[in-house]
Order: structure tokens, then sequence, then C-alpha cells
């Protein structure tokens, strides 16, 4: 007899992003920013001070502080991840059970029944209307109807761009009953409909933030869970100790004091998201293609095409990185610098004068 893995993990592949060197990546819906020079020359000053001997804060005390100070929260709710993905992944492995009956929605982030997948949950997914919205009275007779233990959706939803509003995401978790409410706000700060300052208020609600997107610090990997004590404490205590290292705590600590440099640059980031709906948009609409473009509330432009895998590949042999999902039939374009998206839409109209207006003629 030899060990053999089992079934659900033998199949699997490890996760691989766009590889290759590609010139403009407008992928992975980063942030366009790297830090200003002067904030590397103090994160330097900062890492030069670390007791790198030590274990990390378990508790990411001057983290906590920092995030907590810049979105008028209290320290107490914050419980700090390896990047939310560390947190999704604890959320159907030990606050729900194998067997835990988890809501999604489609389209949604897919690591969300990734994880439910690997921690045995039952998952039930519901099917968003054409346009990609929720309705929550639907959502929430699916959630009775599935013995929900847990819903998870993002807000502002990665990929569509689509979101739903505060008012609409209350009424949810009001009428959840004892089903446990994560919302996933990891693009929020592009968007203003946000449940963050009142999650304390509730019994069954989890937001979740990242540092990944509208903060530009993908790298240093950051997630946050905001919840009331009771539920934060349960966090904190299934939590590894030291998942967040020094360094992440330390830099992060020290970025989220920057506010006026992150408000600006997620406007920034709004303004050009913009700018690329308009742009794409005037495209289709000059052609008269059966594109749909959606409106976005988020970092990223969600298109609908027959022709999304072509121009994906078409793309790619010009240097640029977009996400393609088959699944959809789609293409999601991050925003870049302003220059960056000028060069995506030129090639994307290219594209259609070159192959479809040709063969329509
Ligand atoms: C990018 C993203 C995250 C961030 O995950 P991290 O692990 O913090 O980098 C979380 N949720 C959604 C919906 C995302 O798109």
């Amino acid at each position: 007899m030899a060990y053999k893995l089992c079934k659900k993990v033998r199949e699997l592949e490890p996760y691989e992003p766009i590889q290759g060197n590609y010139k403009i990546r407008l992928d992975a819906n980063e942030s366009f920013f790297n830090f200003p020079d002067d904030l590397k020359a103090e994160i330097n000053d900062i890492i030069r001070e670390i007791d790198f001997n030590r274990y990390p804060d378990p508790m990411a005390l001057e983290l906590t502080k920092a995030f907590a100070d810049y979105y008028s929260i209290s320290p107490e709710n914050i419980t700090v991840t390896n990047g939310s993905d560390e947190m999704l992944y604890l959320l159907s492995s030990a606050l729900m059970k194998s067997g835990s009956n988890v809501v999604v929605v489609d389209p949604d982030f897919s690591m969300y029944s990734f994880y439910s997948f690997l921690s045995e949950n039952n998952i039930f997914t519901y099917k968003k209307n054409k346009d990609h919205d929720i309705n929550v009275d639907e959502l929430l007779s699916f959630m009775f109807e599935n013995n929900a233990d847990m819903v998870i959706f993002s807000n502002p939803c990665n990929p569509t761009g689509r979101g739903i509003s505060s008012d609409d995401a209350r009424k949810l978790v009001n009428g959840a009953g004892d089903c446990l409410v994560v919302i996933d706000e990891a693009y929020m700060d592009f968007w203003n409909q946000s449940l963050l300052k009142e999650a304390n208020e509730y019994q069954n609600l989890i937001v979740l933030k990242t540092a990944s997107k509208a903060v530009g610090a993908a790298g240093i990997r950051l997630g946050f869970a905001i919840a009331n004590p009771l539920i934060t404490k349960a966090l904190r205590s299934v939590k590894s100790p030291y998942n967040v290292n020094t360094l992440s705590q330390k830099i992060g600590a020290c970025i989220y004091r920057k506010k006026d440099l992150l408000k600006e640059r997620a406007n920034e980031i709004i303004k050009n998201t913009k700018t690329l709906y308009i742009d794409i948009l005037k495209v289709v609409d000059n052609y008269k293609l059966p594109f749909r473009v959606f409106i976005t509330c988020a970092n990223f432009v969600f298109v609908e095409t027959d022709y999304a895998k072509n121009i994906y590949e078409m793309l790619l042999e010009n240097g640029i990185a977009v996400r393609y999902f088959p699944k959809y039939s789609s293409l999601r374009i991050t925003t870049g610098t302003v220059k960056e998206n000028n060069e995506f839409v030129i090639n994307f109209e290219k594209y259609i004068i070159k192959n479809i207006l040709k063969r329509n003629r």
C-alpha cells in the first residue's frame, strides 16, 4: 500500500496567474501606482529597525490601529490576516463545518467556492440575472430554501464591477436570520455603499477589506475582517498565531497612515476607470457592436462579447494582459495609467476593424 492523495485534491492545479513579460498588466485588479520614493525611503528605515529574530505581534496591534484610524472604526472589531484569502479559507474551514451550507453568487470571486470545496461545505450557487445584478429578495429566498449557514459575495463584485446599495446590503443582513453574511468589500474604496462602519452593530455580519487593491500593497499580503467583538474574538482565535509577518505589519501601519496619499490615489484610479469605460463604450457604439460593457463600481471594466477569447489572445501578442473568463465569454480590464489605457483601447479598436468589420462586410 502506498499513500494516495485524497480525491478532492488529486486533480487540482496550482493557481497560475498570467505568466510572462507583458509590458502592460491590466489583468489582476492591482493598483497601477507603486509607492512614491519618499515613502519607500521611509519603509527602508522601518525595515532597518526590525528585530528579525523575534516573532511578529500576533494581534498586529500597530497595524490594526492604523487601519482602524484610516476607516474611522474601532480596533476591537478588526482581525488581520495574510491577505483576505487567508480569512476566506478560515471562514469556510473554521467558522463553517464540513457539511455546512454555503451560498455563493455567480458570477463572483471564484475563491469563495474553492475554499468551501476544500472545507467540504455544501455549496449552493445563486445565479445573478443577465445584467449581473443581485435581487436581494430572491437571494434571501434562495438562502432560506437552502438552509444557508453562510452567504458570501463581493460588493462591488469581482469580476462584473456591479454592486448592491448599502440599503440592499442592510436588508440582506437584517433578513438573513441566523445565517452569517460575509460581504467582501475589496473594491469599496472605489465606491461608497459600505457597511464597514456599522459592522459592529450586527450579530451576523463580517465585512472584508484588503490592502491589495486601492491601497496598492498586494505584494505584502494584508487582509482585514471587520465584525462585532464576539465574532472578532472567534476569528482571532482560529487564525494561526503568527499569520502576518513583521515586515508586512510595519509597512502596512506606515502606509495606512498616509491618508491623503491613499485617498488621492483612489480618486485617480476612479477617474481613470471612468475614462476607460467611456473609451471602450465609444468604440463599441461607434461600430455598433453587440458587446455589453458594464457600468462599474470598481477599478476595472467588464466586457461581454463572443470575441472575448480572440481579443484576449491578440492583446497578449501585443504585450497587453487582461483577464479572460471563458465561462462568461468576457474580458475584465483593470484600469492602468492613462497611457496604458490608451494603448489598450487602440489595440481593442484595431482588432475590431481588422477582424470583426471585415468579416461582416
Ligand atoms: C483581489 C480580491 C481580494 C484580495 O485578496 P488578497 O488575498 O487580500 O490579496 C479579495 N476579494 C476579492 C473579491 C478580490 O477581488
